[in-house]
């Protein structure tokens, strides 16, 4: 039995019962422990000669979905029977990718939707005299000692072991659990793709296997907000589906109220509100106008800025700017200035900034004016901002957040009364809370009337039997959920009892689908 637990992606944790024993997943499976199941006359590289014929000699079991040999595969096609395996939505079998990890590629492997693995080939290597350093592989006659401390390595002289060839698969298959190992921790910080970024630049191949998952899956199961700091540190982190996603929401539910339009640079810090440079600069400068971010590779209206991945981010600042970074993020520009109508752009940027603005500066229709040289708060840059932009009038900046948060997670409208200090804001109405910004995964918590008003429209709930609501939710008592929800949504479940307020750990198509699980993870319940 097959139980899954905690979601990233298209790769999951959970636990697996076999022959009498739990696994927790992803893990790897010991040549001699792995079960009588039946691996089929082909390998999945069949599949991409005849289908016909692979569909007559794959591996059928009950229990789990075997592929085998994915190394051999090209980068197409082993995205491709990842994509074919989750195409009905999630697997509920775990996915066992046999006689294919090694070091280097099992992250990738496990990031693409495999939650077992096996030592085939960290044995088979080892038996061609390849030892693993990591996911470096070295010939075995080219070292005098071994150079790693585990139990069978050990201050151990090459020329003196007996078995070296059993003693180095023994090694191998160290290295490759290690790698696994990392890879569910990762998964539970939900920070692999941080890593497997990093990672995949070993290989062309693998990288190449990166870019068309971005491209060609189905990414339904992603979620929108996570606890995670998103590292853009490779070309890919552009194509990551948070950052599609976050654009193609934010530019849909952008409602700027000025003419004009104010370009800023980003902070390191996050939210940039809180940044040394953002605070001296509206210290010196009234801000009555809409203001839009300027990074790599987002761009942020500031009425987004408390949103994921807005909110928690790092990006590698040079003073540099590739020619792709800046035509991508200028073409995001472009279009939050035009669903804007600005007549106005005034760029208090410098830089590569500046550069992004340059570009879009003919293709945009309002009329761009700079405001900065060299430095954003010298006081001739001031002085230029003040003129361009000071004007009477007051914007209740904090509401306009909450509500552009509002509307981007539930697409709803709701007005309250703003509390608490930046960025710990709230919602109120009267006393009562309505909602809250939850800094940790970058979007909002909301409460009973918030909750009811959802339950009323059905967006983002979830229908359960009439049992006791304890701390969590399993798929088994999931009647009917919203099939907008993703892992990590706020969501609103209920029965004929009782109402309340969760975070998602799966997909709503999952909860009403599959009989195992944790569904939701329970964080307040109110009585009708
Ligand atoms: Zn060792």
């Amino acid at each position: 039995m097959f139980y899954p637990e905690k979601r990233d992606g298209f790769s999951r944790t959970g636990k697996f019962e076999v022959e009498g024993r739990t696994v927790q997943t992803p893990a790897i499976l010991e040549v001699g422990e792995i079960p009588e199941w039946d691996f089929g006359l082909a390998p999945t590289s069949l599949k991409f000669i005849s289908e016909e014929l692979y569909s007559r000699l794959r591996p059928i079991n009950e229990e789990v979905e075997i592929l085998t040999s994915l190394h051999l595969l090209s980068p197409r096609q082993l995205v491709q029977v990842f994509e074919d395996l989750s195409k009905e939505g999630v697997s509920p079998k775990p996915l066992y990718a046999a006689s294919s990890a090694l070091p280097s590629n099992v992250s990738l492997l496990i990031y693409l939707g495999a939650d077992l693995v096996d030592n085939v080939l960290a044995i088979a290597k080892a038996y061609s005299g390849i030892y693993f350093l990591g996911e470096v592989e070295v010939e075995i006659s080219k070292l005098r000692r071994l150079p790693c401390n585990c139990i069978h390595c050990r201050n151990r002289v090459v020329d003196e072991v007996e078995n070296l060839l059993e003693t180095t698969a023994k090694h191998n298959t160290e290295m490759l659990r290690m790698e696994v190992e990392k890879c569910r921790r990762l998964i539970l910080n939900e920070e692999l793709r941080n890593y497997v970024e990093g990672k995949v630049k070993l290989n062309p191949e693998f990288t190449a296997a990166l870019r068309l998952s971005d491209s060609l899956r189905n990414h339904s199961t992603f979620p929108r907000f996570r606890k995670s700091r998103c590292n853009f540190s490779a070309l890919e982190s552009s194509s990551r589906f948070e950052v599609r996603y976050f654009f193609e929401r934010a530019l849909e539910c952008y409602k700027p109220f000025s003419d004009t339009v104010l370009l800023l640079p980003c902070t390191a810090r996050k939210p940039y509100l809180t940044s040394r440079t953002h605070r001296a600069l509206r210290s010196k400068v009234k801000v009555n106008v809409n203001e839009i971010i300027i990074s790599s590779p987002l761009v942020v209206p500031r009425e987004f800025e408390l949103l994921y991945p807005a909110v928690n981010y790092d990006t590698p600042v040079t003073g540099h700017w590739s020619e792709e970074e800046v035509s991508f993020v200028a073409g995001w520009l472009k279009r939050f200035i035009e669903k804007g109508g600005f007549r106005k752009v005034v760029a208090h940027v410098t830089g590569g900034y500046r550069k992004v603005v340059e570009r879009v500066e003919d293709e945009v229709e309002a009329e761009v004016v700079y405001t900065a040289e060299k430095d954003v708060l010298s006081d001739e840059s001031i002085e230029r901002l003040k003129q361009e932009i000071e004007s009477k009038g007051k914007v209740d900046l904090y509401r306009r957040i909450l509500e552009h948060m509002l509307s981007y997670q539930f697409g709803i409208t709701w007005s309250g009364k703003v509390a608490g200090r930046y960025p710990e804001l709230e919602l109120l109405e009267g006393k009562k809370r309505l909602a809250r910004v939850d800094r940790i995964y970058g979007m909002l918590d909301i409460y009973e009337k918030i909750a009811a008003y959802l339950l009323e429209k059905n967006i983002y709930t979830v229908e359960i039997g009439d049992f006791e609501v304890k701390g969590t939710i399993f798929a088994g008592g999931v009647l009917r959920a919203d099939e907008k929800i993703r892992p990590n949504d706020v969501v609103v479940f209920h029965n004929s009892r009782i109402f309340g307020v969760g975070l998602a750990a799966m997909s709503g198509k999952e909860m009403a689908g599959s009989e195992k699980g944790i569904a939701i993870n329970v964080k307040r319940k109110f009585s009708f």
